[in-house]
């Protein structure tokens, strides 16, 4: 088996960030593993398509004489991406319909899905790997005419975006273990890990290959930096951004971890492609259904993915369920309390201890998600029944995937303990600060109105923006958007749900006007 440990000693970054990245990354693979050689139906598709006078005939015929690969290609001609119009019968239909470069990169995919499959006894899990792939290739597609990008390529870029990754495992498998293991136990992303441990990363390797197996630029380039964002030529910019978009839409199907990330998602979206809400739902969902049927074409088992809508109400049910349980949890106690009464002390402890656990969020220490649910609708009702202010304010910090991309998740996990202990050490003793979810939290604030709301949003901003936190070597400033609803505790119809939707926007608009920002609304 070939070793890359010699390679272990190339810097991470010591590329450099010009376009000759390419070859030098090819001259020190060469140098130290032997590539898999490119499955000869590759060459000749790739070959029949560069002869536009014959390649119709050409590439019917070589297509032909695969009959699985066939029977395939049929299958995606009729199913709902270009399925419109009657059924197509045979590959000459099929080119007719889908068109030569789209056909062609199909047939690619599949080809090389089939090449790269790998053993499901592997403690590689290729399953999961296939799915985030195919997911990722989906969005892509989707994503390519909503954001103005024309390239029929785009699919194949994202089905083959990780492909690295299969060559490392299968070329310099228990390196690329150490890789994993140490990719779980440090929550480090992988691309950094691989080129501390094996000199460059997957997406240098994957496009590294599909160059040398003479796939068009249009596909090797925006792969081989899609880890590289700022090293990319200008002509493969744009790709790259669409993959990356691609793959955080794969992500809330396949990483429990960047699921809170919709957000970003819909921001995203909103701010620089001018997409409503509803289209953007719509397509999270619709990538859901394009997947499945994708996956079918590829024989790939497994579940099938939920479409993100659908999660959802799941998700909220099972909370309903939570509660439920909860409060029988607590209903029990109290019997067991009136039963007898030389426990009643030791119950009280456990009741609190519960309490406290249910309420809080571990890492931070602070309330979670939960509590604050709770005590926002206790909060609005009483600031209904008495008339009194009621002010509610969000708040997120920017680039905080940046600290985990460059400093690990680790250093990420410090900064929002640090947040956490700034804001407590800065709140009032009535505000409530909760952890919302991932980099968000959220602070209620009874009895005040709009002035006090600015005044205490600018203290937060202030108070975090000034901080200087130390991690390991390490100084790390971080900023905040602080979004803010203020609440006369006038109008009746007011409920959590549009106090929650007011306070988003605002942090939305924070975020838009380029973040270290505040932006408040009165409701
Ligand atoms: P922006 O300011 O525009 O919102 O950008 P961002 O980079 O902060 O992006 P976003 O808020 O969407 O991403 C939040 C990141 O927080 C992504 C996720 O991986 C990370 N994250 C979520 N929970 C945790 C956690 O418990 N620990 C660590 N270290 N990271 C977390
Ligand atoms: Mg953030």
């Amino acid at each position: 088996m070939p070793e890359l440990d010699g390679l272990a000693a190339t810097e991470a970054g010591s590329y450099g960030g010009n376009v000759q990245l390419i070859e030098e990354a090819q001259a020190l693979i060469s140098q130290k593993i032997e590539l898999p050689s490119p499955p000869n139906i590759v060459m000749r598709l790739l070959e029949a398509v560069q002869d536009e006078d014959s390649c119709f005939a050409e590439l019917g015929k070589i297509i032909s004489a695969d009959p699985s690969l066939t029977v395939k290609l049929l299958r995606v001609a009729n199913s709902s991406m270009y399925g419109f119009g009657g059924r197509v019968k045979n590959i000459e239909s099929a080119l007719a319909r889908i068109g030569i470069n789209a056909l062609k990169n199909i047939a690619l995919s599949f080809i090389l899905v089939r090449k790269l499959q790998g053993d499901s006894s592997s403690v590689f899990d290729f399953e999961y790997f296939w799915k985030r792939s195919v997911t990722t290739a989906v969005a892509a597609k989707m994503l390519a005419p909503l954001v103005n990008y024309d390239s029929d390529d785009i699919f194949v870029c994202g089905l083959l975006q990780d492909i690295g990754v299969l060559v490392f495992f299968q070329h310099c498998t228990d390196s690329y273990l150490e890789v994993l293991t140490l990719k779980n136990s440090t929550k480090t992303p992988g691309h950094i890990i691989e080129r501390q441990l094996l000199g460059m990363c997957h997406a240098e390797l994957g496009g590294a290959l599909l160059k040398e197996w003479g796939l068009p630029e249009s596909i090797y380039l925006p792969l081989f930096y899609h880890h590289r964002v700022d090293c990319v030529p200008d002509r493969g910019r744009k790709a790259v951004e669409l993959l990356d978009l691609a793959g955080k839409i794969s992500a809330v199907y396949h990483s429990s971890q960047t699921r809170n990330n919709v957000a970003g998602i819909f921001q995203n979206l909103t701010d620089d492609y001018g997409l409503t809400e509803k289209e953007i739902k719509d397509l999270i969902d619709t990538v859901a259904t394009r997947a499945n049927e994708v996956l079918s074409f590829f024989n790939m088992p497994g579940d099938a993915i939920r479409p993100f809508s659908e999660m959802l109400q799941e998700a909220n049910q099972e909370l309903g369920k939570l509660n439920c349980s909860y409060e029988q949890l607590v209903m029990d106690l109290k019997q067991a309390k009136d039963e007898s009464s030389k426990y009643v002390g030791k119950l009280i402890d456990v009741n609190k201890k519960y309490r406290e656990l249910a309420y809080r969020d571990e890492l931070t220490g602070l309330y979670n998600n939960r509590y604050f649910q709770d005590l926002m609708e206790k909060e609005l009702e009483r600031a209904k029944r008495y008339g009194h202010a009621l002010s509610l304010l969000f708040f997120d910090i920017d680039y905080f995937k940046e600290i985990n991309d460059n400093f690990g998740h680790l250093a990420g996990d410090e900064v929002l303990r640090q947040v956490a202990g700034q804001i407590t050490h800065i709140m009032r003793g009535s505000d409530i600060v909760v952890r919302y979810g991932g980099d968000e939290f959220a602070v209620i604030m009874p009895e005040t109105g709009r002035e006090g709301l600015e005044v205490f949003a600018e203290r937060i901003r202030r108070g975090i923006a000034e901080m200087v936190i130390s991690y390991e070597q390490a100084s790390l400033q971080v900023t905040i958007s602080v979004g803010g609803a203020a609440f006369n505790g006038k109008n009746p119809q007011i409920c959590k749900r549009t106090m929650f939707g007011a306070a988003d926007k605002a942090i939305y608009q924070a975020k838009g006007t380029g973040r270290n920002r505040i932006h408040i609304v009165e409701i």
